[in-house]
């Protein structure tokens, strides 16, 4: 039986684990497929206070864990696939392996978003990518290109400028979502082409098992085109990692977890923490602070309970 189990690894999980840990709690953190979360798909992190030169994301990250595990905390590698919160203690599933813990704190995050094509899927690995630092290497003395107007489409083509010959970025909007910082530092690399107002439709050729080209379609009138390029990195947002808590865990239209103030979800017990409730901030530092809380809502529920 545990005191408090955490459900991911990336900043929400791990500084859960620091301050469960610290409480002497002696967390257990499941850190799931993609552990250490999305700042192990990044590179320089300059905004997390603290660094002033900035540093790696995967550094961040392991460092936090690291932190954690000085206290007491334990990592264990695997996915929890199923979940039972209908009563206390809950348990949870990772393949066979049954746990039962008091509380839980699900720090689970959010994955990267496709765009559901057919071609796209096949050929994920094969030169479609939703991650520029892991894959960008590949194409170095390529053209490439990446689909998105956020602040995630923008550092990935800053990036994939150090190795390819040129990336587009294609856009299905005129007007960009990412930040002016971003968008400028961007717009300064002579490297990048900008294809605003298309949309891909399909991505070429799957029986090659490579990206050749990149089928285009206008969003203003339509017309389709062809955009020959040796790579597809999509960076258009990304989907909650809620599924298994379907039914039990109030979700929004879109996945997120609904808070009910502070770190609570609708079954006493349950925390949220992190990306996979918050669509708005989903930055590093508001994903640490979320872990903080949710760890000190499990701690001081604990002890009003002993
Ligand atoms: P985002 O801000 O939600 O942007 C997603 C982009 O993808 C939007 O431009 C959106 O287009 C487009 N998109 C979504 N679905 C699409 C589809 N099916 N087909 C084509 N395009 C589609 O996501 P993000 O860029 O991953 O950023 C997420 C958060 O992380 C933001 O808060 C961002 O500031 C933060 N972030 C910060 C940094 C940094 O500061 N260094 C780096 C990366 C991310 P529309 O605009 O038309 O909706």
């Amino acid at each position: 039986m545990h005191n408090i189990i955490v459900i991911g690894s990336g900043c929400a999980g791990n500084t859960a684990a620091i301050y469960a840990a610290r409480a002497s709690l002696e967390p257990l953190v499941v850190e799931g497929l993609e552990a250490g979360g999305q700042l192990t798909l990044t590179t320089d992190v300059e905004n997390f206070p603290g660094f002033p030169e900035g540093i790696m994301g995967p550094d961040l990250v392991e460092r936090m864990k690291q932190q954690a595990q000085r206290f007491g905390a334990t990592y264990k590698q695997g996915e929890v696939t199923r979940a039972d919160l209908s009563s206390r203690p809950f348990k949870l599933w990772i393949g066979d392996q049954e746990l039962e813990t008091k509380t839980l704190v699900v720090a689970s995050g959010a994955s990267a978003r496709w765009l559901g094509l057919d071609s796209e899927q096949a050929l994920i690995g094969h030169g479609v990518s939703s991650c520029a630092t892991c894959d960008g290497f590949f194409f170095r003395g390529q053209p490439v290109t990446v689909v998105g107007g956020g602040d995630s489409a923008m550092e990935e083509a800053l990036f994939l400028t150090k190795f390819a010959t040129e990336v587009a970025v294609v856009h299905r909007r005129e007007a960009f979502r990412a930040s002016k910082i971003m968008l400028d530092r961007a717009r300064a690399n002579d490297k990048i082409r900008w294809i605003t107002n298309a949309a891909v439709t399909a991505v070429e050729d799957p029986d090659a098992r490579s990206v050749k080209n990149v089928r285009l379609r206008s969003t203003v009138d339509s017309k389709e085109w062809d955009h020959p390029t040796n790579a597809l990195f999509l960076a258009i947002g990304h989907i909650p990692n809620t599924e298994i808590f379907r039914g039990q865990l109030d979700l929004d239209d879109q996945g997120y977890i609904v808070s009910y103030g502070g770190a609570r979800t609708n079954i006493p017990g349950v925390f949220h923490a992190g990306d996979v409730q918050d669509r708005v901030y989903r930055q590093a530092i508001t994903a640490a602070g979320a872990g903080c809380m949710a760890a000190i809502e499990a701690e001081r529920l604990l002890e009003s309970e002993e």
